[in-house]
């Protein structure tokens, strides 16, 4: 018997919204219609890494051997590099956190080019299926629950389900937001639509790895292990991606008492070498090193989103940056979007649409306080890497704590998790 069939629109083509349509246009019960506002699919920014977890989701879904082609770094726990974290704000650094690796404890992180490992999920996408220049600006739910999408270009269209992939400045959580809020007369979930300034600006890069010098037969330690360079204030995160030839790194610099202010500027510009080495003035050589031979550094506002209380709303659904948009501090983000699309696609491949709203329910019982978690974690990694958190400089006890921080990734399976979700939804329907 042929099931019926439902229309799902995604709207975001980035990594969360491109990985929910590659797992949900396997199911021939399932429409899939992508609506990318921007004019083709793209990734800003540098390298991205995995963990084992999100790789095992790739395997589960199928598409481990593409991604493998693209990567530095395929999981071997024989290898398993993990960050090396050394104090670094003043000339003579040392490491300090020889206690916890907590990477290596999950078999390592596995680091990408973004625009590699964006173009995986783009090669797997199904002829036909996205649309660019389709900006959503509104939806609206209709008779018999049909949900209409507006887009800027004055275009519109329909489906039965909306999942709101949009990043984390989503028009669907603001329109969602503010509904609920006047639905249930709760004002204060109006504060939860605008992403907040953490405080924190990032300096991003990328420096070809020849260019980094050698000393006396001794390559550069990011071209060995993933490195945490961590300062008052301040951190450096630096490690090596497209098979070796490129150190890509990130650093960052904290105004704490900045934090939830207005950035007040665009979230990413341009910026100039001087200013990067200036922040960084008085830092170790070896990181140093990496500030000094960037050629077109860019800056960032790190903002994040507060816990949401809720990821459903009829038949809208938030997933990735758009329900949990954290800060960057463990790593997480993508890797969370990629189990939301999991996860999603797990209890929709189950599901009718007289199942919908029970798969929805599923769906945020099992992803919404995990995610929740992460982002609260991230930000409060990001707080230790730079002692300002209750550890402070007590490195007996933040090695520790930092290595804690992780046990997200080992504390259930992906597969498990869908499992658990597809449970709830069958548990629904009385099966
Ligand atoms: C400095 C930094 C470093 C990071 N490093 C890592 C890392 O190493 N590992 C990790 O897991 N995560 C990392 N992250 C986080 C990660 O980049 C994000 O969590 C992830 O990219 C979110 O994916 P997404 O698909 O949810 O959203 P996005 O990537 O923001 O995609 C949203 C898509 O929606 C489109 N869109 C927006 N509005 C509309 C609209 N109205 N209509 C239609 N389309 C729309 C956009 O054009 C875009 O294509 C990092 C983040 C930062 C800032």
């Amino acid at each position: 018997m042929c099931t019926p069939k439902f229309r799902v629109a995604i709207c975001g083509g980035g990594i969360g919204g491109l990985c929910l349509a590659v797992a949900l246009s396997r199911h021939a019960h399932v429409q899939v219609d992508v609506y990318e506002g921007a004019g083709r699919f793209k990734e800003i920014g540098a390298g991205v890494m995995i963990w084992a977890r999100t790789w095992r989701i790739l395997e589960l879904l199928g598409l481990a051997s593409h991604f493998a082609k693209v990567t530095d770094t395929p999981p071997d726990p024989a290898v398993a590099p993990g960050f090396d974290y050394r104090r670094s704000d003043r000339p003579d650094g040392f490491e300090w956190n020889f206690i916890a690796m907590p990477c290596k404890l999950v078999d390592g992180c596995i680091r990408f080019h973004r625009a590699h490992f964006l173009d995986v999920f783009v090669d797997q996408l199904p002829a036909g299926i996205a649309q660019f220049g389709k900006r959503l600006v509104s939806y609206e739910k209709r008779e018999g629950g049909e949900i209409g999408l507006a887009f800027a270009d004055g275009t519109s269209a329909v489906c039965d389900l909306l999942v709101g992939c949009d990043g984390i400045k989503s028009v669907v959580r603001a329109q969602m937001l503010r509904t609920k809020a006047a639905e249930d007369v709760q004002p204060s979930l109006l504060e939860l639509i605008e992403p907040r300034w953490t405080g924190t600006i990032a300096y991003r890069g990328l420096i070809p790895s020849t260019d980094l010098p050698s000393v006396d037969g001794v390559t550069h330690r990011t071209l060995g292990s993933p490195m945490m360079y961590c300062g008052e204030d301040k951190h450096i995160v630096a490690y090596s991606i497209s098979q070796g030839h490129v150190v890509n790194f990130v650093a960052f610099a904290s105004e704490p008492e900045k934090e939830d202010t207005e950035y007040g500027a665009e979230w990413v510009t341009d910026c100039t070498k001087d200013e990067v080495l200036e922040c960084f003035a008085n830092w170790e050589p070896e990181a140093k090193q990496l500030l000094e031979r960037v050629d077109n550094p860019t800056k960032w506002g790190i903002h994040h989103l507060q816990p949401l209380p809720f990821f459903v709303a009829g038949r809208v659904v938030l997933m990735g940056d758009a329900a949990h948009g954290m800060s960057p501090h463990l790593g997480a983000g993508a890797g969370q979007a990629i189990e939301d699309a999991y996860v999603l696609a797990s209890v929709l491949a189950a599901a009718t649409p007289s199942s919908l709203d029970a798969a929805l329910e599923a769906y945020q019982q099992t992803r919404l306080p995990v995610a929740n978690h992460v982002l609260r974690a991230s930000y409060e990694s990001g707080k230790m890497y730079e002692f300002n958190s209750p550890f402070a400089e007590e490195y007996s006890t933040l090695g520790p704590a930092i290595k804690r921080q992780w046990a997200f990734l080992t504390e259930s399976t992906p597969e498990g998790e869908a499992e658990k979700a597809v449970g709830i939804l069958r548990s629904q329907q009385g099966q």
